[in-house]
């Protein structure tokens, strides 16, 4: 613009009457791994130093405007079921958006379906898990995929055979989307089948039949004959599905080609119209005398299966941290360039609570998430404490970490005003997947039942959990106190623990965040947290926390510096 005209003229010119003011820049390009103070540090401490610049490439592509603009089309492009080609043959897969291809072809690239297993190790599932954050802040749709081809190895192991013939191809940086044979493929991804229309939570209720095809038995052929009412990513190459067999409900690999090169026997009936998450697919499935290839014993189904099944759960705790970070780092954004009533949003006194308040939230999410992944590392290892801190933390994490993810999207969405609701802003996007990861992969009160099953089954689980939980006690005298009562009520009435289970369970979820803020966050959020979650000196909102909080140490070390 020439200097001597007049903004307003060429406004018009472009049919606007006005000066366009106040309205913030969009927060692109900018490394969404090395702005994020938090996860860097977590990174850090709990053994992925290692891994740092390959984490840090990743944070440069997912926070590059080209593939952050990706992500949104993605959504807008959802995915279209295809049951025939134009001859009539059945084909029953699903054409994607070239968005959703790129998105995922750098995720496969970047191995976060496959990291841990190829270089197992120290810090190997927390650098995945940082780089799954990292990507999630693209597109959160494509975790599916990635999630389940990353959770079905340890499952798959269980029948050595399978995995022989299965792991390379799962582990296979190259992303393959053809729909062929599995052995003409560079590489090939997996998903999940568990439940039907009568029940999910419940899957002893399943009624899909297996019957063996040559005398049955571990690794031999069986046919299924029966439905998933949700089957995610059906373009997958290959599933493990539960069914019944004569000796029980039983864990199959049903892959979408046969050994001989035939189709296998399924039919996609319909994909999901869902609320979010709508770049990927989730369909429900007929089979038809399909062949699978039973994992494990007759029986042994969900011992089987809840092997990957503890791998997609981390999944959902480390993507509702994704979600939290994503939020926060928006909210500090616009705020920080949109005034209201003579001053920034930011510089508000009441904004400045809301902000601080979902910061710390995020960032106990983060460092629990990378604690818990570490946990999985050490547990590999034959840490027999680990191990038992993974088998309950692993469910207090998900229910709590995923069950504050909606009300942090909504009050994110809230620092943007009018311009948070409308669908550019990205905001809605990030409200609409954020319930998911609660009701994947067992709801809320699912998680908070295997708690106390873990407590019952596994004691050792408990003292681990405590055990960790009073490493910050000894430093932080409310900490201390919240563990002592929390601790004296266990298990407490046994009539009605049932009853009690979500607040004991967020309760255990509070205490081993605030352990971990007290020995590695920074002094502000740690005093913060302990003061509005374990003191009560808070309200029911967020934006509660008592006056004397450092708000401005809080946010700025969550603030996006581009
Ligand atoms: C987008 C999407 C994709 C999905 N993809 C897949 C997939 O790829 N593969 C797959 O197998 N599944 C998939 N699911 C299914 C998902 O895992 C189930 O929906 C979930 O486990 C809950 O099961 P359900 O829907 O049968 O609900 P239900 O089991 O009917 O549960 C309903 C509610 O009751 C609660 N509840 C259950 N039992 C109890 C109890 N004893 N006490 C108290 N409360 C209880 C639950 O917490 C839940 O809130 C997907 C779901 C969605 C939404």
């Amino acid at each position: 613009m020439a200097q001597s005209e007049p903004m307003a003229t060429v406004e018009r010119s472009a049919g606007i009457t006005h000066e366009v003011v106040n309205q913030p820049p969009p927060l692109v390009d900018y490394n969404v791994f090395e702005a994020d103070t938090v996860l860097v540090e977590a990174a850090r401490r709990e053994g992925a130093e290692w891994a740092e610049e390959r984490i840090a490439a990743l944070g440069a592509i997912a926070g590059s405007e080209r593939i952050q603009a990706l992500g949104a089309v993605a959504n807008e492009n959802p995915p279209k079921l295809r049951t025939h080609d134009r001859y009539g043959h059945r084909v029953d897969t699903v054409d994607f958006h070239p968005a959703w291809h790129e998105l995922l072809g750098i995720a496969v690239e970047h191995e976060l379906h496959a990291l841990p297993w190829k270089e197992p190790g120290s810090g190997a599932h927390v650098a995945r898990a940082a780089a799954f954050i990292c990507m999630s802040q693209a597109e959160a749709g494509i975790g599916c995929p990635i999630s389940m081809t990353y959770s079905v190895i340890p499952a798959l192991r269980v029948q050595p055979e399978l995995a022989a013939e299965w792991e390379p191809r799962l582990l296979s940086p190259n992303y393959d989307p053809r729909n062929a044979p599995a052995p003409e493929k560079s590489g090939a991804l997996a998903g999940m089948g568990m439940t039907e229309k009568q029940g999910g939570s419940d899957v002893r209720a399943n009624t899909t039949v297996a019957r063996p095809v040559n005398g049955g038995g571990p690794g031999a052929e069986y046919e299924l004959t029966g439905h998933k009412w949700f089957m995610s990513a059906p373009q997958c190459d290959a599933f493990l599905v539960l069914a019944q067999a004569d000796g029980g409900i039983s864990c199959f690999l049903f892959p979408r080609w046969t050994p001989d090169g035939e189709r296998n026997r399924f039919r996609l009936q319909r994909l999901k119209d869902k609320l979010g998450n709508r770049s990927n697919a989730s369909s429900e499935i007929e089979f038809d005398a399909a062949s699978a290839w039973l994992v494990g014993e007759e029986g042994d189904g969900v011992r089987t299966i809840i092997e990957m099944v503890n791998h997609t759960r981390l999944d959902c705790t480390i993507g509702g941290a994704a979600g939290m970070r994503a939020g926060v780092a928006q909210a500090i954004h616009h705020t920080s360039h949109r005034a209201a009533f003579g001053n920034e949003l930011i510089d508000q006194p009441l904004m400045r609570n809301v902000l601080a308040d979902l910061c710390i939230e995020s960032e106990a999410a983060t460092i629990s998430a990378l604690r818990l992944a570490r946990a999985y590392d050490e547990a590999i290892a034959g840490d027999g404490e680990a191990q038992s801190l993974k088998r309950i933390a692993n469910a207090v994490l998900k229910y709590w970490i995923c069950k504050r993810a909606p009300a942090h999207a909504g009050e994110a969405l809230e620092c943007f005003g009018g311009n948070g609701y409308v669908e550019e802003s990205g905001m809605p996007r990030l409200y609409r997947e954020s319930p998911l990861n609660s009701i994947w992969e067992g709801s809320g009160n699912v998680q908070c039942l295997d708690v106390l099953r873990a407590m019952v089954k596994s004691p050792a689980s408990v003292d681990a959990f405590f055990a960790e939980v009073d490493e910050g006690a000894a430093a932080e005298p409310r900490l201390a106190a919240f563990s002592k009562k929390l601790r004296e009520g266990f298990p407490g009435d046994v009539e009605t623990i049932q009853v009690r289970a979500r607040r004991v369970v967020e309760q255990m979820a509070l205490a081993i965040q605030a352990s971990l803020l007290v020995r590695y966050g920074d002094p502000a959020i740690a005093d913060a947290f302990c003061a509005s979650r374990l003191d009560g000196d808070w309200g029911r909102a967020f934006g509660t926390l008592p006056p004397g909080t450092d708000f401005t140490r809080i946010i700025e070390r969550h603030r996006v510096a581009v």
